[in-house]
């Protein structure tokens, strides 16, 4: 600690916007939580980190250097508060290393052969944390922080409990897109989830795929998908969409994040762009995606379709949207039609005719049924020669459909 610059000097003052940019200051008795790089990634209650002169040391350590003095010899700063994190020199004390590890033993608290902070909790406490977690209104986060503990073991020691349901308007109000914006605005919530979202991509050259490891939405053709708690309620988020979010910072309202290496589990922010649904639909039928015909699902697992009594509408038929309460009612404006449909605002990606891949017919075909019937063929006749219905030939040379070939 020979470097630590002297008060008044360029250096210190540098040294302390930086550092106090980085502690959540409350008032002079609460716990002033430090907000940057943590010890351990896990526990809620390890210590901050923060670089001085080239060297890593913990966070309440400057603190402590910076507020009250030089640190003696052979001595540790101490929590009074017994949180780690906490850098409010109020709560600091100088101690020996031997007062520390008394104070943390008789708090229940020690570190392993690893360097990782062990808590052990008494009886007592672990039924405050059980009773408390049952009458609700507490998250797991919240009792593993207030305890020193990491949220696994709150988990593990209320696995099985079941929480009231709270009438929590906040959670209840927020959408998919809120939440995430709300837990990204906060540092260590956005550290958490980065952390955990990337240690679930295998990360490549920049330019090449990078690819999910994690749980996806279905074994084939599926997107990577991340649960997200957040005030107390699950999220499920793409992963591919995080990726975007992390990166850009923002979609918008009814954009999709759409793949331009077609490959669905790749998050490379680079391979992402924002595209419409509509866009996107096409994209994926344009590139022979959408399993249609013996590939689709009503075809592979029948039983899986909810048909006849089983069928939403039969089961719920007050959920359905109908008439005055049916999307085009009661907004039309949502509802793209005319000039505004994707057909016309992006004519080239809805693949017509032979580019479509369901497509039977060839552009030649079409005007040799159209030059056959004017010469006096049946529809019938065609339907059998081309291999169509007669109702598609019908359509074919009344110009309904086909309508791009002359
Ligand atoms: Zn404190
Ligand atoms: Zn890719």
């Amino acid at each position: 600690m020979t470097a630590f610059p002297d008060p008044g000097s360029d250096a210190r003052v540098g040294l302390e916007r930086r550092f106090w940019s980085k502690v959540k200051r409350g008032s002079p008795d609460e716990c002033w939580i430090w907000q940057g790089a943590r010890m351990s990634t896990e526990a809620s209650s390890s210590h901050g980190i923060c670089s001085l002169s080239g060297h890593v040391t913990t966070a309440h350590r400057v603190a402590y250097l910076l507020t009250t003095g030089p640190i003696p010899k052979g001595k540790v700063i101490c929590h009074s508060c017994d949180n780690p994190p906490c850098c409010n020199p109020a709560h600091l004390f100088v101690g020996t290393r031997g007062d520390n590890v008394r104070d943390m033993i008789s708090k229940g608290r020690r570190y392993d052969a690893t360097g990782k902070l062990k808590v052990t909790l008494s009886r007592e406490q672990v039924r405050d944390i059980t009773d408390r977690y049952v009458a609700g209104g507490i998250s797991q986060h919240d009792l593993a922080r207030e305890y020193g503990v990491g949220r696994l073991t709150i988990w593990r020691l209320t696995r099985g409990m079941r929480q009231p349901r709270q009438p929590n308007e906040d959670a209840a109000e927020h959408t998919l897109n809120e939440a995430l914006a709300l837990l990204l605005s906060s540092l260590n919530e956005r550290t958490v989830l980065e952390q955990r979202f990337w240690s679930k991509v295998e990360r490549g050259e920049p330019t090449k795929c990078w690819l999910w490891i994690g749980s996806v939405t279905r074994k084939k053709y599926g997107y990577g998908r991340l649960h997200v708690t957040f005030t107390g309620k699950q999220y499920s988020i793409l992963a591919h969409r995080l990726s975007f979010l992390l990166a850009r910072g923002h979609i918008p309202d009814d954009m999709c994040v759409c793949h331009a290496c077609d490959t669905p589990l790749c998050v490379n922010p680079m391979h992402l762009f924002l595209g419409t649904h509509s866009e996107n639909v096409a994209d994926r039928q344009s590139k022979g995606r959408t399993a249609s015909g013996e590939r689709n699902g009503s075809y592979t697992h029948p039983e899986r379709r909810p048909r006849g009594d089983r069928s939403g509408l039969r089961l719920h038929p007050e959920r359905a949207a109908r008439g005055e309460r049916s999307g085009a009612y009661t907004h039309p404006e949502r509802v793209l039609r005319g000039d505004r449909s994707g057909s016309r605002l992006h004519p080239e990606s809805r693949p017509r005719g032979e580019h479509n891949p369901a497509a039977k017919l060839t552009n030649e075909q079409v005007r040799d049924i159209r030059t056959r019937y004017a010469a006096g063929a049946s529809k019938a006749e065609l339907g059998r020669l081309f291999g169509v219905s007669h109702r598609s030939i019908r359509d074919i040379v009344n110009g309904k459909k086909w309508t791009h070939v002359q």
